[in-house]
């Protein structure tokens, strides 16, 4: 017997990919849509869901921010963007209506922490961490298997770290709080500081000490609230093969000693991991969203 279908969509600000499968060994399809008005693309998602079906249930991780509180009206939809055409639109409306399977929407980096956690660098780690530094910076968490949200979603790019203006006068390039961790660490903090991008950073450049030690900063606050049995940290910016090990010691010398974990001693190369699934969490991620929601169903 064949197990089961999931519908898959990852929804990213310039293309959106589609899969149909069970599990990261067994996709059956897939395609990619580039990622235009939202009636449009949405439509041909749709349209290649209908061509793949039947689904047992179908999983959407997106860029948002995104209404995910189940008892909102507007669950399930984009609420603020600037791509244009996208504040507000309805990501699950149009699959629930064509597909009339359960809809499961998560944020992309939520969908890429469960499916880290579920088949790659985070497995057997409850509660585990994905942190991914590109353009912005995005966490998630997986708790008791599950992504974390509440109010909203976490939103860890945003933490606050500190920043000496006389070492760093770069005065931060989030648009809501400059000096953010976003707006401090990432890729696009990085390009407007030193104004190169970080590949073209070598690796003795000052740039890499400053930046380990503000991801360092904010992974010591994840740490300390979240308790995670262990981290990823992926994106562009980690490329840079260096960066992951200054990251680590600046952790360990900021923990300063005063949590007591095996984990937490000894350099932590097994705490503080590279991700494993690559380019693939993000679909994979919403496979394992529409496999809950189905597993969901069924306990009903
Ligand atoms: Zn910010």
């Amino acid at each position: 017997m064949t197990a089961p279908a999931f519908g898959a969509i990852e929804a990213g600000g310039t293309k959106v990919v589609c899969a149909v499968g069970a599990g990261p060994d067994d996709i059956r399809a897939e395609t990619v849509i580039p990622t235009a008005a939202p009636g449009e693309t949405l439509g041909a998602a749709v349209a290649f869901f209908r061509d793949h079906g039947p689904l047992a249930a179908l999983g959407i991780a997106a860029f948002g921010p995104l209404d995910l509180d189940p008892a909102s009206p507007t669950w399930g939809r984009v609420t603020t963007t600037p791509k244009p055409g996208w504040a507000g639109a309805d990501l699950a409306g149009p699959f629930r209506r064509a597909l009339g399977v359960p809809v499961a929407v998560d944020t992309d980096v939520n969908g890429a922490a469960l499916a880290e956690h579920r088949w790659g660098a985070g497995r057997g780690a409850d509660p585990f961490v994905y942190l991914t530094v590109g353009t912005g910076i995005g966490g998630g968490a997986v708790v008791h298997g599950r992504a974390v949200h509440g109010l909203v979603h976490p939103e860890m790019g945003h933490l606050r770290v500190p920043r000496d203006p006389r070492a760093d006068p770069f005065r931060g390039a989030c648009p809501y709080h400059a000096d953010c961790l976003e707006g401090l660490a990432s890729g696009v903090a990085i390009a407007r500081r030193w104004g190169a991008p970080a590949e073209a950073l070598p690796a003795g450049h000052p740039a890499w000490d400053l930046e380990a030690r503000y991801l360092a900063c904010g992974l010591v606050a994840v740490i300390a609230v979240l308790s995670p049995r262990r981290i990823a940290v992926g994106g562009g910016v980690m490329r840079a093969a260096h960066l992951l090990g200054r990251v680590r010691r600046d952790v360990g010398e900021l923990l300063g000693g005063y949590l007591d974990a095996p984990a937490l001693r000894d350099g932590l190369e097994q705490y503080i991991v590279p991700p494993a699934l690559g380019e693939r969490a993000g679909v994979l991620g919403a496979l394992a969203l529409a496999a809950d929601a189905a597993a969901a169903q069924t306990a009903r």
